[in-house]
């Protein structure tokens, strides 16, 4: 039997007239990697949004392991398990990569305190390939780098649900391929992952079922395969 971790039911969200998420449902399972997939402005960083806190939903709810979190304030969300990356990269400029990456550990799922929270930043800094670049400063990074970052910072509370929006967006053909075996060994390590994406090869490789949207609506969910050939799918993607 497969768990469901995390639950959306008629997900809304309005802004003034705008309805950016409307009417949304879809659960994730446990050690699932879902993608929301949808052209741009279909809704799904303002779903991740909805998910994580970081604004109040216009309906509906969200639920983690069948309680109720939206409502809650995003803090205590990702003290629950939830973390997410942002679409675009949010590090603290004044602090050194090893910082940035502890300061993610402040409101985590298990909290860690001092010289355990280095050592943990410090081994997280490892697992996301920049061993050894924890004094450096933020702005001496290349852009995979402060991507890097900002992933070990998202994993640095230990969350049990992560969401990356559209993380591997910007990375050349080698970094890409670090990138999805660095996903795949966060789900095998049993962290569930919804995945905001546009790049194929990533959804193909890694998605286990895919949910798609459109104007803010779920307009299909199956497997890669299924949705990527979805008539409707294809629709939406290149535009009437
Ligand atoms: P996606 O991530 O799929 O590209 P978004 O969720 O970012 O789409 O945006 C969905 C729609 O909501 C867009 O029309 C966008 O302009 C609008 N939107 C997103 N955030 C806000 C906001 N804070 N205020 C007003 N409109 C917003
Ligand atoms: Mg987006």
């Amino acid at each position: 039997m497969t768990q469901t971790v995390l639950s959306l039911s008629n997900v809304t969200k309005r802004f003034g007239g705008l309805i950016a998420v409307n009417a949304m449902d879809f659960d994730v399972a446990e050690h699932e990697v879902l993608g929301l997939l949808g052209p741009n402005g279909s809704g799904k960083s303002t779903t991740l949004n909805l998910i994580s806190g970081a604004l109040p939903l216009s309906g509906g709810h969200v639920s983690l392991w069948g309680n109720r979190i939206s409502g809650l304030p995003a803090q205590t969300i990702t003290r629950k398990g939830v973390s997410r990356t942002f679409q675009l990269v949010r590090l603290l400029p004044s602090m050194n990569v090893r910082d940035n990456v502890v300061a993610g550990a402040v409101f985590g799922h298990r909290r860690r305190w001092g010289r355990e929270a280095i050592d943990h930043a410090d081994m997280l800094l490892e697992k996301v390939g920049l061993g050894g670049k924890g004094d450096m400063p933020i702005g001496q990074l290349t852009y995979i780098d402060t991507k890097r970052v900002e992933l070990a910072r998202t994993l640095a509370s230990d969350p049990k649900v992560l969401l990356l929006d559209e993380w591997l967006a910007g990375l050349n053909p080698t970094e890409l391929q670090i990138g999805i075996s660095l996903i795949r060994s966060l789900r095998d390590e049993g962290r569930t992952v919804i995945l905001v994406e546009h790049v194929m090869d990533a959804i193909r490789s890694l998605c286990d079922r895919c949910v798609v949207m459109a104007a803010g609506a779920k307009i299909a969910q199956g497997t890669p395969t299924e949705v990527l050939s979805d008539r409707e799918v294809i629709r939406a993607y290149l535009g009437d």
